[in-house]
Order: structure tokens, then C-alpha cells, then sequence
């Protein structure tokens, strides 16, 4: 890719943009009487335009309806969730049937777990990033602890090799491969939050099938951030929320996919009434008849509200397409990365470490600049420009440029406003 450092050269992109419209249908944070630059889509993304519309719309039907909504709403709540199947299957590669909003993402691992850690005295093992999401490594090490097992035994966390930032994957295939006879579930990031690396899930979950144990990933950063295809890749199971890349607002309802191949037999799980197949559920029987479908793990009835957010959202991604997307993001990425090493060029010093792996098919958007020394208060200053970045304790500023509402001026303004921080 050709870039050049030059504020006609990001214009000149921005023009030739096939998504520069979604721009305009998003709302920015103000400073200072202008529009932020606004890098953290990874953590909370912006709201679209037409979430205010869609989530007045359930308002409304509540004030008016009450619970005849449930009916005779313009979008009943009885079966609201119903097109989230086709509006997340294209997102995360999927099919309609492997996938659902619900629930919250913790949550949802937990639920998942269990149905795909199921340990036994042999086979009890969980294999992870060790520097994966608290979040994620308090689910697992308190799944450990249920089962009986001590998680400092049971919970392996994998780490890049000594002055290397990011994980190999031959190192990943070789933890599982020497854990083979007491693996029961590799649980890793698709995308780690720390670094941005985007990691090989069908190769990893190929490895834990292999090894006798199931894969499942949380696509946190992920999910309409790369390109997926779950249900090519076998994955058994996923979750993610909706709230960073999926700009559907904060602690907006979550989503899971678990594999078509996982719908039929006997798999346990934790069962409510929203699992039990829709044209029986009011006749409120004893039994419960599960759908075939990831529908299934569904418990309760659905989040209206915050999914009338998310749909919104969703429509977005659907109508701009994960190829164009992903097209885009690639180049806006390169363009960072290109700025940030002219910045060390300029300086005939490396002041700015990249820990984001510099193949893009090993990363997403985001890149995770490390600032020895001084991070915190070029953070400060930068910020101070106007700049809503991401600070990560010890020395690490998270940019995450996304495709939907980023330009390449955007880019180019924070890569200056670095440089003269730096200076
Ligand atoms: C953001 C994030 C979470 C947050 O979990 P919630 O249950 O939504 O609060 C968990 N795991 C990962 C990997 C994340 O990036």
C-alpha cells in the first residue's frame, strides 16, 4: 500500500472513500466546539443516528400499549430478538441458527462453560492468553474452582516469548499439543484488548479438536472489528458484546454463537424459558422443549430496549458489509502504523513501540503504542488536543481507528498532534 505523510494525501483518501457516508451517521463527543478524534471504538463505540429513533419507537409502544407491546407493538417484543439471527450471522460468519443476542458477555461465557467445560478428574485443563481480560480470567479460574480443581493447576496462561509482544501460534499449537491428555477447552480472545493481535482461531481450534478438547472464543474486540467465519472454522462456541465495535451502547445486550453441531444430542446447559421452542412457550408446560438452534441457550426474554440500540447498530454493519469494512480498516491501520514510523524515523530514535503485530492478517484496527518513559504525559497532551484515546497502565496508548465512523484526516491529525507531543 502507497501511503504518504500529508494532509492532501488523507483528504484525497477520504474522498475516494466508498464508506466515507456512515461518517455522518454517528454522533461525536464534543471539545472544545468541535468534534473529538475519537480512537475508542474498542471500548465504548459511538452512537448511530437512528438508535435515539428506534429505542423512542419501544418508548412510545410501551407508553401506549403497555403489555398488549408484547403483540401488537409495530415491532412486537414477543419476537423482537427473532431478526438478530440474520443480522449477526454475517458479522461473525455464521449461520442464522448459531447465533443469538442475549444476556451479558461474563455472563454469557459463564453459560457457555456450562455446556463446553464440562472437566473431568483426567481432562480438566483451560488454556488462555495470561494476559487475556480479568474479566475472562476470573470466569475461568472461578469455573476451575466449581469443578473442584485449583485454578493455578488448571488455568494455563500463554504469554509471547521473552522480548517478542505478541503470541506465535506455533507456540500456542505446541502448549496444546503438550497438554493433549488432560485439555478440556482452549478459551482465548479472537482479538486480545491488550495488544491487538488478531489470533489464527481456525488453526487453534483445529489444534484443540485434535487434542481431544473444545474452542471457544471471546470476540470482545473482535466482533465487527475482523472478518470471522465461525462456522467454517468449527469453532464450538463464542460471545461477545456489543458495546465496543458494535456501537450499540453501554452494557447493551450481548450475543453468542454456538455451533450448529452443538444444537442436537444431549449437551447440558442451563435452561430458561426464552430456550424453549416459540410455538409452545405460552403453554407454559412442564417439559421443556428446546429449539434446535443456538436459541436454545437463550433464558429470558428479550432486552427491548437495549436491543432497539443494537439493532440500529447492526443495520449499519449489515448495510456497509464486513468486506468493505475490513477493506477500509486495513488501509486506515496502515496508514497509522506508516505515520507512527515516520514519527520514529524523524525522531532517529524508536520513541514509540508498536506492540500490535505488524502483519495486518495478525491484527485488527487497533494498534497499541508503547511510550517508554514519558506515555503518560504524552497521553496528557494529546488528550488535551482533543484526542479520545485509551491509556493502559504501565506505558501503552490504545488506538483503535474503526472503518465505520474514522477518516484518514482523523488519523493523520492524531499521528501529528503525537509527533508534536513527543517533541
Ligand atoms: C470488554 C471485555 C469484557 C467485558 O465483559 P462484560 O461482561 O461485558 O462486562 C470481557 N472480556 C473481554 C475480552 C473484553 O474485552
Amino acid at each position: 500500500m502507497h501511503f504518504e505523510d500529508s494532509l492532501e494525501f488523507a483528504i484525497s483518501q477520504d474522498h475516494y472513500d466508498p464508506l466515507r457516508e456512515f461518517r455522518g451517521r454517528f454522533l461525536f463527543p464534543r471539545y472544545n466546539d468541535r468534534d473529538v478524534l475519537y480512537f475508542t471504538g474498542n471500548s465504548l463505540g459511538l452512537q448511530p443516528r437512528a438508535a435515539r429513533e428506534y429505542l423512542v419507537q419501544e418508548l412510545e409502544d410501551w407508553k401506549n400499549l403497555g403489555v398488549e407491546g408484547h403483540f401488537n407493538a409495530k415491532n412486537p417484543w414477543f419476537s423482537y430478538h427473532e431478526p438478530f439471527g440474520a443480522l449477526l450471522a454475517p458479522l461473525v460468519g455464521a449461520l442464522p441458527t448459531e447465533v443469538v443476542a442475549m444476556g451479558s458477555l461474563t455472563n454469557n461465557l459463564h453459560l457457555l462453560m456450562v455446556s463446553f467445560y464440562r472437566p473431568t478428574k483426567k481432562r480438566y485443563k483451560i488454556i488462555c492468553e495470561q494476559k487475556s481480560f480479568p474479566s475472562d480470567l476470573y470466569a475461568l479460574d472461578s469455573q476451575a474452582r466449581f469443578h473442584g480443581f485449583d485454578p493455578a493447576n488448571a488455568v494455563i496462561g500463554i504469554s509471547p516469548r521473552e522480548g517478542e509482544s505478541w503470541i506465535r501460534t506455533e507456540d500456542i499449537l505446541a502448549l496444546i499439543h503438550k497438554n493433549r491428555k488432560e485439555l478440556a477447552l482452549v478459551m482465548m480472545g479472537g482479538v486480545n484488548y491488550y495488544n491487538g493481535q488478531l489470533f489464527d482461531m481456525e488453526t487453534i481450534t483445529k489444534a484443540a479438536h485434535e487434542a481431544g478438547a473444545y474452542a471457544g472464543f471471546d470476540l470482545a474486540h473482535a466482533a465487527g472489528n475482523v472478518a470471522l467465519s465461525l462456522h467454517a472454522w468449527d469453532v464450538d462456541f463464542a460471545a461477545w458484546c456489543s458495546y465496543k465495535y458494535l456501537n450499540s451502547g453501554p452494557g447493551s445486550v450481548a450475543g453468542i454463537f454456538v455451533h450448529e453441531k452443538h444444537h442436537t444430542g444431549n449437551i447440558p446447559r442451563f435452561e430458561g424459558w426464552w430456550g424453549t421452542d416459540a410455538r409452545t412457550r405460552f403453554m407454559m408446560n412442564r417439559t421443556f422443549a428446546p429449539f434446535h438452534t443456538a436459541e436454545a441457550w437463550q433464558l429470558s426474554n428479550a432486552p427491548v430496549l437495549s436491543m432497539a440500540a443494537h439493532r440500529a447498530a447492526l443495520e449499519l454493519f449489515n448495510e456497509a458489509g464486513m468486506d468493505a469494512l475490513t477493506q477500509k480498516s486495513r488501509k486506515l491501520t496502515g496508514y497509522l502504523e506508516f505515520l507512527v514510523n515516520r514519527i520514529n524515523e524523524s525522531t532517529g530514535e524508536r520513541q514509540i513501540r508498536i506492540l500490535t503485530p505488524d502483519d495486518p492478517a495478525q491484527r485488527g484496527c487497533q494498534l497499541s503504542l508503547e511510550i517508554e518513559g514519558r506515555g503518560k504525559e504524552v497521553f496528557s497532551s494529546i488528550s488535551a488536543r482533543g484526542i479520545v484515546a485509551d491509556w493502559r497502565e504501565p506505558n501503552v496508548i490504545r488506538v483503535a481507528p474503526v472503518p465505520l465512523y474514522n477518516s484518514f484526516q482523523d488519523v493523520f491529525e492524531f499521528a501529528r498532534s503525537l509527533k508534536e507531543a513527543l517533541q
